[in-house]
């Protein structure tokens, strides 16, 4: 495995490669993280895994400073997974002093996670239109824990013409279903007792969706009511969507939903969705 943090470097392994599949991360590696991982090297053969905390994807009061890194333990972990390129640059390698351009998706910022942090989508897209061009990959591939990442990823890439096919892999979860996320580890051990619930709360709505409820305001009341019993939970948004176009639904048709929500646990923000799809 070649660990490469420079520009130059990196285009000068992957010209070695026809299939290469790439999986952007910030680090902090989890499970959900390996499962991209695993899905690149048996669809690619060969893999890259980038590691950067972007800063232009935070704003000035979110946890860019105190976000988790240990580059040592995420270099074991990709070597165990047989990743032969981890890509983990500088900020000053991605954004020199003079750096000016951005990708800008303005729908993506009126909506869920882009309403509640304006520049988000800028800086990911941003990011990962930067990394596409800089190793070049055939494939790349990214998890629907990110759900509206996914779908701010998939319009710039065909806005754009950028020829790389994207991948989108299921939410792995603890086995308590807390979604898996890097930022787990900031909660405290009574706050990572209850994180579950709000799986939970997402799986009666979808029990709902599943006996018949079409009632978008309904399903979310559902969420919403089962984690207001729980005083340390403060719901930022919770929305039902059309999946393709994050339109806010009012009833749920054919196209199904994607039920989201953000939660504040104490200082910790978390996210998670769910897909009601008609089966
Ligand atoms: P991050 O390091 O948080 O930027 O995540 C890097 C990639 O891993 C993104 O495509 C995420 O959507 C994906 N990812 C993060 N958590 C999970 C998870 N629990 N299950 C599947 N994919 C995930």
């Amino acid at each position: 495995m070649q660990l490469i943090t420079t520009i130059a470097a990196m285009r000068a392994a992957r010209a070695e490669q026809t299939l290469l599949g790439l999986v952007p991360t910030m680090g902090y590696l989890h499970a959900g993280h390996l499962s991209l991982v695993r899905r690149a090297k048996a669809e690619c053969g060969c893999v890259a895994v980038s590691i950067f905390v972007n800063p232009t994807q935070f704003r000035p009061n979110e946890d860019f400073s105190r976000y988790p890194r240990d580059l040592e333990r995420d270099l074991a972990l990709l070597a165990a997974e047989g990743v032969e390129l981890v890509f983990a640059p500088s900020a000053d390698e991605i954004y020199p002093a003079d750096f000016g351009t951005y990708v800008i998706l303005p729908a993506a910022d009126e909506v869920l996670e882009g309403a509640a942090r304006p520049n988000h989508f800028r800086g990911v897209a941003t990011v990962v239109c930067k990394l596409f061009n800089i190793i070049q990959p055939t494939h790349a591939y990214f998890g629907q824990k990110d759900a509206q990442q996914t779908v701010v990823i998939r319009q710039m890439v065909r806005d754009l013409n950028l020829p790389v096919e994207i991948t989108i892999a299921p939410t792995v979860r603890e086995a308590d279903g807390l979604a898996l996320s890097s930022r787990n580890s900031y909660l405290s051990p009574s706050e990572r007792a209850i994180a579950p619930q709000i799986y939970q709360a997402l799986m009666a709505a979808q029990a709902r969706y599943q006996a018949g409820e079409r009632t978008a305001a309904t399903l979310k009341h559902t969420v919403a009511a089962l984690l207001q019993q729980e005083p340390a939970f403060h719901m930022e948004y919770i929305s039902a969507a059309d999946p393709l176009t994050l339109r806010e639904l009012k009833l749920i048709g054919p196209q199904g939903a994607l039920l989201s929500l953000a939660v504040r646990l104490g200082s910790v923000r978390l996210i998670d969705n769910l897909l009601l799809t008609e089966v």
